[in-house]
């Protein structure tokens, strides 16, 4: 975001509170400055030389999930996570706090594979001492990631052609999904192309302020998808997919406007012949919201219509709230981070639902860790289960 259009945007806001309506980190905390108008009148302070960066005013401006709660609430539409997202690199030189994090996410930025690698390693010398620090919530890490090189899946007789964003969670993390996917859409007659060069989408970068260095990815994935002849770019993850299609443009220009999240893409080529509970262990659900999917790109029906038409009984939870992931943000605020988890189990649990289901590897993460004895699937594997199992 340029200087001017950031001082637009600041000097837009009336200060009405709307925005605070259901902020996560002011539900937490309760204090003006942890909720949307009080950062924008912080870095308001800040731009009109009233304020000077110091160790509260930065941890107040890091301390938002930028989940997007708050955008859509906005009478005068100020663009609150741009803003936030220009606040911080403003001040990231002044935020001694968040040095080692920023150090490390260039490092992985640069060099994935070998970062992979080296968690692995850790978690298998020390895997206690991982548990109690920064990396608490990590999953044990899979043997292999889901691709290190480009591949293409072809079939013989193909209806369309998809690529996939793979992503750094799915790709190291949790690359079965990804596979999972890469099958029902082979299943569907698709082939699917998984483009070499991918670089991380540049979330966990912006968000630590490194405003310049997630352009460079951001070019980088651009030039690679924008010339892929395909349907569509399907992610697994919603804050990839809103990151390319939302936050590219602000921050390089141009967005892939193919991005699409998978239940958008899936809901009109499930037809009814695929579902049926053959396999399933559940027959009830509840439904957990991404932030990033339902607030940024306003996808809540297609995975709730999926869900039901496969026959699960879905029952919703009474309100909808983040799970306190946010990236970097459970790594910086671990205490309201499992404050908000806190929360929002009870919410679930308090469905009796057997089952949770999200449609996000970050949300899949934070909430299997509070869930405990319910498990928590990805949308993608309930799609597998109960559509596509090998009865059918
Ligand atoms: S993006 Fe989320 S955490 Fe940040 S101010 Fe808005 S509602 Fe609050
Ligand atoms: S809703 Fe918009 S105008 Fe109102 S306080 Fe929040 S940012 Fe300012």
């Amino acid at each position: 975001m340029e200087k001017e259009r950031y001082l637009r945007e600041l000097s837009k806001c009336v200060r009405c509170g709307s925005c605070k309506a259901f902020c996560p980190t002011y539900d937490e905390d309760k204090t003006e400055a942890m909720g949307a108008r009080g950062r924008l009148v912080l870095l308001w302070g800040l731009s009109e030389g009233l304020l000077k960066p110091s160790r509260i005013l930065n941890d107040r401006i890091f301390s938002c999930i930028l989940c997007g709660a708050c955008s859509g609430l906005c009478p005068p539409g100020v663009d609150i996570q741009e803003v936030i997202y220009h606040g911080r690199s403003l001040l990231r030189r002044s935020d001694a706090k968040r040095r080692s994090l920023r150090f490390l996410t260039k490092f992985y930025t640069k060099r994935p594979e070998l970062s992979f690698r080296l968690l692995r390693m850790a978690q298998y010398i020390l895997p206690h001492l991982l548990k109690k620090g920064t990396l608490h919530f990590l999953p044990e890490l899979p043997e292999v990631s889901l691709k290190n090189e480009g591949r293409v899946f072809t079939i013989s007789k193909k209806k369309g052609r998809v690529a996939v964003f793979t992503g750094c969670t799915v790709n190291f993390l949790y690359p079965h999904l990804g596979r999972t996917l890469i099958n029902i859409l082979q299943r569907l007659d698709y082939e699917v192309i998984l483009p070499a060069g991918e670089v991380c989408c540049g979330v966990p970068l912006r968000t630590l302020g490194l405003e310049e260095k997630a352009i460079e990815l951001a070019k980088k994935n651009l030039g690679i998808f924008s010339r892929l002849n395909v349907e569509a770019i399907l992610s697994l993850c919603p804050t990839c997919t809103y990151a390319l299609k939302v936050e590219y443009p602000k921050l390089i220009g141009k967005g892939l406007e193919r991005a699409m999240d998978i239940s958008s893409f899936l809901i009109d080529k499930l037809s009814t012949s695929h579902f049926s509970l053959l396999t399933s262990h559940f027959k009830s659900a509840t439904y957990h919201d991404p932030c990033h999917l339902s607030y940024g790109l306003g996808v809540k029906r297609e995975p709730r219509e999926i869900i039901k038409n496969i026959g699960i009984d879905l029952i919703e939870t009474e309100e909808q709230r983040c799970c306190g992931f946010g990236g970097i943000f459970s790594l910086s605020y671990r205490e309201i981070s499992e404050g908000l988890l806190e929360k929002r189990i009870k919410d679930l649990k308090k469905t009796g639902a057997e089952t949770i289901i999200t449609a996000c590897p970050g949300c899949m993460m934070q909430l299997s860790r509070g869930a405990k004895d319910t498990p928590v699937l990805h949308l993608i594997e309930t799609i597998e289960e109960t559509c596509f199992s090998s009865n059918k």
